[in-house]
């Protein structure tokens, strides 16, 4: 069976180029997505790192038959176009990864769409919900720990007991409350995405991240960095899959991991349904077993086989 890694980054998360290449051997993976991350004016400088196309391209010339060059310029450079032009005649098949604070119906995303039509190139993108973001110095172990339980801890949860533990008490508020800082999110929201997938109907969508994929329950809990337990009623996400024939999903990075992981009853029949819409991937958590769960839903070989490799294949071909 061909494999595709469709969300990989280089020099990111453990993988310099020796390790991609070696993670690709040793999985039996034969090509990969490899993508940048550019933003020129990043929401916290602590929270970015810029992920180069010359990194990329330096890879793809040693394999050009395994990597697959993915660029996204920061959507408001004014020569957008032009660059995408010089960069797909260097060998770049898609925009990815689109993980910056625009919002969908933003000019400049329109600009960068318009592009997409025109080169006829897949788009891949984050999808992240706006919060505040606790900031603190991490020099001693205390502040190291307030960092990890106010920032995602627990799954979200340490941040909601603490809050509410403040809001009763009045202890350490006026502090907790300065070092807030305001995060807009990256590529919201779904009306949005909804407004541009009708808009564009040549251009191939890709979506990926937390604030995707929690929106496979109808009212996700606002506090879980990631959805759990039982998915009762459909979400946004279902019926955005179900409806527009240009969107696809990566299963990549923690959220769509367990997104998958959280109920494998509906994961069976959603892997079913969407067998053509949906591309295995990993964003460098090479650690979680993506194929197995995949595998647990014990998916006739036809529609396997999409998943892991040939709907990437086909989005760029
Ligand atoms: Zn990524």
């Amino acid at each position: 069976m061909k494999k595709i890694d469709s969300h990989l980054h280089v020099n990111f998360y453990g993988f310099d180029a020796e390790g991609i290449m070696n993670y690709m051997d040793s999985e039996n993976i034969e090509k990969c997505w490899l993508l940048t991350w550019e933003e020129k004016h990043p929401a916290f400088k602590d929270l970015y790192e810029n992920l180069t196309i010359e990194d990329i391209l330096k890879l793809y010339q040693k394999h050009p038959d395994r990597i697959v060059p993915f660029y996204a310029p920061d959507p408001g450079r004014p020569d957008w176009k032009s660059i995408m032009k010089y960069y797909h005649s260097k060998g770049v098949e898609g925009c990815g990864e689109l993980k910056v604070t625009y919002k969908w119906l933003d000019n400049e995303i329109e600009n960068v769409l318009d592009g997409l039509q025109e080169l006829r190139m897949p788009v891949v993108f984050h999808m992240e919900e706006s919060n505040y973001h606790f900031f603190i110095k991490r020099n001693n172990l205390f502040n190291n720990l307030l960092d990890k339980l106010l920032n995602g801890a627990f799954n979200g949860l340490s941040r909601k007991y603490i809050e509410k533990f403040i809001n009763k008490t009045g202890f350490f508020k006026k502090t907790f409350q300065s070092r807030l800082h305001y995060f807009p999110g990256y590529m919201m929201d779904l009306a949005g995405l909804e407004y541009r997938l009708r808009q564009y109907p040549d251009v191939n969508f890709i979506a990926h991240g937390p604030a995707f994929w929690n929106q496979l329950e109808k009212n996700p809990d606002p506090y879980l960095t990631l959805g759990k337990g039982k998915i009762k009623k459909k979400g946004i996400t279902v019926s955005l899959l179900e409806n527009y024939d240009n969107l696809y999903a990566d299963i990549s990075g923690k959220s769509g991991f367990y997104a998958l992981k959280r109920d494998p009853a509906f994961t069976k029949k959603f892997l079913n349904k969407f067998c053509e819409k949906l591309l295995f991937g990993t964003d460098n958590e090479y650690k979680l077993p993506f194929e197995e769960v995949i595998r647990r839903a014990r998916l006739p070989g036809n529609k396997l086989k999409q998943i892991m490799g040939e709907n990437a294949e086909m989005l760029c071909k």
